[in-house]
């Protein structure tokens, strides 16, 4: 008895736990149901639980008074048919349902329902079977989405890709077109161009394109042309002197690496005859290909005048020099008998004083030979400033004292009662780097002009200045005839002579010997004149070493 009681005592205590577990085991099942009630409940999605086989639908959320307009009681109780559009759609909704079920496990689609008040929406289903504890499918859930809005969007964006695709479409064949007028104009102006077209590419190492003008330069149609290379039609000797084909090769290189290159090539045509043209050749922008684009112009007429003018000047030149050689022949044997004649005159100038008549023959001899030997002197000065390879004899000379003998020279000669010739040489350097003989020639032709183209007189002014980088200028200014200035260029020419007022002996050769004079000191001549009012001549020189 005593032993039962403890075992009694412990099965009692056992239940009561066995109680107390199960009791919590409910309370924990409770409130999970709860808890799924509230989600249940509280989903936005439409839920459905149907009945297998009679589709009858046990049970829904409140979203689907929301989204079918049905009250929970109104739903509760009938069948899923109300909800498709047609019988047809809600049986087949169920066969695709239990096939998928046996692929997947469960069943999604998209799918269009029915509302309580006859409108039409789309809807996402996704659709779960529940299972007896056997395995067999009792029920199922159905949870239902309106995607109105997502389809919505779907079907603008749609529209939107389609009208992008139209508006691409017609961009595309707005541009096809537009490339086809270009093209054609393009051709249009190839063909039509006034030069030799043509378009050679360098893989193929055959011409891809030619004009009809490159037909008639070549004397072969396009269609042979476009077989050959543009080497074929050049001559073996070309302008440059070059072997043709090397410098062919080289200028490829050059014009493909971005040159435009201007050069004249020699061409053969189908007849054998030989033109000369000016090729410009250009790299033409491809993707795929190296093409150079040659334009060819006949410049045989201009090459043919060319060779004459440089023929021309050859003679010219040569001619140039005969003369100065024979004038300088001439000069030197004039000299002695001038010398003679000079000599005599002035003896009969002395002897003959009594006989007037006599005297004044005398004296007439007397200033021709001045003259004539003051040109006999001009003329060799001219020659030997412009005989190649001369060269001055640079001294360092006082520059100011150069220039007042010049101009003593000059007064002594001049009729100071016409003349008035000044000087302002004080801002002239001490001594300057020159030819002292030149320099003299240089001023004493500048003063002899002033005079003798100032035949009313008037003032003389020479005047000398020397810049801080050492260029020296001398400046010559008289109230003469002056000159048009059509003449300024022309009078410091060889020989040129302004015919303006009759009587005034000259070569033409004096200012062409200043501004000879001036170029050998590195500087030049010029002259500012107004015609009526006087004439100023400036010399400039430059030897760079003011000393
Ligand atoms: P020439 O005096 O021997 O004719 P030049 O070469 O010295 O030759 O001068 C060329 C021409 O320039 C002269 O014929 C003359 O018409 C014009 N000329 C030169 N110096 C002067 C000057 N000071 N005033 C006006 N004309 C001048």
């Amino acid at each position: 008895m005593n032993d039962t009681i403890p075992a009694l005592q412990a099965a009692l205590e056992r239940a009561e736990a066995a109680i107390r577990e199960k009791e919590e085991a409910v309370q924990a099942a409770q409130a999970s149901a709860l808890l799924l009630q509230k989600t249940f409940a509280s989903l936005n999605e439409a839920v459905f639980i149907v009945q297998t086989g009679t589709r009858i639908i046990t049970d829904v959320n409140k979203a689907v008074e929301t989204l079918f307009g049905y009250t929970v009681e109104e739903i509760v109780g009938r069948s899923t048919s109300c909800l498709h559009l047609t019988e047809e759609l809600s049986v087949r909704f169920g066969r695709e349902m239990i096939a998928a079920y046996r692929e997947k496990g469960f069943y999604e689609t998209t799918y269009q329902m029915l509302r309580k008040d006859g409108t039409v929406f789309d809807s996402e289903h996704c659709v779960t079977p529940i299972h007896d504890n056997n395995g067999e499918i009792i029920s199922h859930v159905c949870v239902v989405r309106d995607i109105t809005g997502r389809k919505l969007s779907e079907k603008q964006l749609k529209q939107l890709n389609d009208n992008l695709e139209l508006r691409i479409s017609q961009a595309v064949e707005e541009l096809r077109q537009k490339d086809a007028v270009l093209a054609s104009q393009y051709k249009l102006l190839i063909d039509l161009a006034p030069e030799a077209i043509i378009v050679y590419d360098t893989n193929l190492d055959r011409i891809v394109d030619a004009n009809a003008k490159a037909e008639q330069l070549f004397g072969f149609s396009r269609e042979v042309l476009l077989t050959s290379s543009p080497l074929l039609y050049y001559t073996q000797t070309q302008p440059d002197g070059r072997p043709v084909e090397a410098s062919f090769f080289e200028n490829c290189s050059r014009v493909i690496a971005g040159e435009v290159l201007i050069i004249e090539r020699a061409i053969r045509n189908a007849s054998g005859s030989e033109t000369v043209c000016e090729a410009r050749l250009v790299r033409l922008p491809s993707p795929h290909s190296l093409l150079i684009r040659a334009s060819f112009f006949d410049i045989t007429e201009r090459a043919k005048a060319q060779k004459e003018l440089t023929k021309a000047l050859a003679g010219e030149h040569r001619l140039n020099e005969e003369q100065r050689q024979f004038m300088g022949l001439v000069s030197h044997e004039l000299r002695t008998p001038l010398s003679i004649i000079d000599g005599t005159a002035q003896l009969l100038v002395m002897t003959a004083c009594k006989d007037k008549e006599c005297f004044k023959h005398a004296e007439r001899i007397l200033s021709s030979t001045k003259r004539l030997t003051s040109l006999i002197d001009t003329c060799l000065t001219e020659e030997r400033l412009c005989t190649s390879g001369w060269t001055p004899t640079m001294q360092s000379e006082d520059i100011r004292s150069l220039a007042r003998n010049a101009v003593a020279q000059a007064q002594a000669q001049a009729d100071t009662a016409r003349h008035q010739i000044s000087y302002s040489l004080d801002d002239l350097p001490d001594r300057y780097t020159c030819d002292s003989m030149l320099i003299q020639v240089m001023l004493n032709n500048l003063l002899d002009n002033a005079v003798k183209y100032s035949p009313e007189g008037g003032a003389i002014n020479v005047h000398g200045w020397c810049t801080k980088r050492g260029e020296l200028f001398f400046e010559v200014a008289d109230q003469g005839v002056g000159i048009a200035p059509d003449q300024l260029d022309k009078a410091f020419d060889r020989f040129y002579r302004i015919w303006q007022i009759p009587g005034i002996a000259g070569a033409g050769l004096g200012l062409h010997i200043v501004k000879r004079v001036a170029e050998l000191h590195g500087g030049t001549a010029w002259c500012k004149s107004q015609p009526g009012l006087g004439s100023t001549f400036t010399v400039s020189l430059f030897s760079n070493q003011a000393s």
